[in-house]
């Protein structure tokens, strides 16, 4: 260090003793530190905000008014001075760090690459083509419909009107009707939501086209429920057929064939009276239980048969609603959950872990 000669007045060795004192420790603690994260603790020792060298400035006020100048010049003069160690030190430390990179074991060109991990398709993405293929098998086409929709689509014209309770049912996410992106004045006094199900699709084809109508309406659909058995989010597939004469017992014949190709030849159905506000009569549809046959188990809760259907034939006032003459013509309509079907294929038990993403649970199928 060098000597204050010009001082006011010179610091009694004691504190020049103190001051060399906390030069060389500090000195220390920079030299000791051997990698970046060491040299920053032994900076934040010396440098930072409570520092040994900081912590010198705090002092000046307490002294006697004649020293404050040579001290305040000496403390600077050592905290120039630790500065200029520390940054040597960390360029030393990278350096060092560097040429330890630069020498260290080469790239073995010998060794196999490392593969990158092909994925698969999703298991509901995977169930939904499938039972989409079967019904094209069956001659039905593919109907697709907008996800947020209209009130009156998903409801009004399915013969559910506003205090109707099958709505309670059907827990609605409700949406700003800008967001359907049509002009204001096609908007006006008009709701939207996120569909409840895929049947709006059959009104909005029924809208645009003359009988006959032979379509499936696969697609996500949207309820506030979430459980072992619910998403907020998941995947219908919904059915239509209308023409001249068509009766119940073509449904049933749909329905048998769709079971049997998804799920075996051995597989029967039981249809079971229920209600829906767009059908009559409606039904619920159980097949016997892929898992036991019908014997028993803990997966049909040893009833020997599982639901995974709701259909029925066209209610006449979902005709009326889009200008079909329910005396001219009949229908059928049938709707499934396509993640109930995916649990069943695949013995999954809590619906929510096909859409946790985690890959350990997708990559089983
Ligand atoms: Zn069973």
């Amino acid at each position: 260090m060098s000597k204050q000669e010009n001082s006011p007045a010179a610091l009694p060795d004691e504190v020049v003793q103190e001051l060399d004192a906390i030069a060389q420790s500090a000195t220390h603690a920079i030299d000791e530190a051997q990698d970046a994260s060491a040299l920053e603790a032994a900076r934040v020792l010396t440098l930072g905000m409570k520092g040994s060298v900081t912590r010198l400035f705090e002092r000046i006020p307490t002294l006697d008014k004649s020293l404050r100048r040579a001290f305040g010049q000496r403390a600077n003069a050592l905290r120039a001075q630790i500065e200029a160690h520390h940054a040597a030190r960390k360029s030393a430390l990278e350096r060092e760090a560097l040429e330890r990179e630069l020498s260290g074991p080469k790239i073995d060109v010998t060794l196999p690459g490392r593969r990158a991990a092909l994925g698969h398709r999703h298991p509901v993405s995977r169930t939904l083509d499938d039972i989409a293929a079967i019904f094209l098998k069956l001659g039905f086409d593919i109907a697709e419909g907008p996800e947020v929709e209209l009130d009156d689509y998903n409801f009004e014209a399915l013969n559910i009107p506003a205090d109707h309770p099958a709505r309670d049912m059907q827990d609605t996410f409700w949406i700003a009707p800008q967001s359907l992106g049509a002009d204001e004045a096609a908007l006006a006094g008009k709701t939207a939501i996120l569909r409840t199900h895929t049947s709006p699709v059959q009104i909005r084809t029924m809208l645009s086209q003359p009988p006959p109508v032979r379509i499936i309406a696969p697609g996500k659909v949207y309820r506030c429920d979430s459980d072992v058995t619910h998403t907020p989010m998941f995947h219908q597939v919904e059915g239509l057929l209308v023409d001249r004469g068509v009766t119940f017992a073509e449904l049933k014949g749909t329905l048998d064939a769709f079971v049997q190709a998804l799920f075996g030849s051995a597989t029967r159905t039981r249809f079971r009276p229920s209600y829906f506000p767009f059908t009559e009569p409606s039904a619920e549809i159980d097949i016997s239980c892929v898992h036991c046959g019908g014997a028993g188990c803990r997966i049909c809760k040893q009833t020997g048969w599982l639901e995974i259907l709701g259909a029925g034939m066209v209610h006449p006032n979902v005709f009326r609603a889009v200008n079909y003459d329910p005396g001219e013509v009949s229908g059928f309509a049938f709707g499934l959950g396509v993640e109930r079907i995916a649990m069943l294929r695949y013995g999954v038990d809590d619906l929510r872990s096909f859409f946790e993403n985690d890959a350990r649970f997708l990559e089983q199928f």
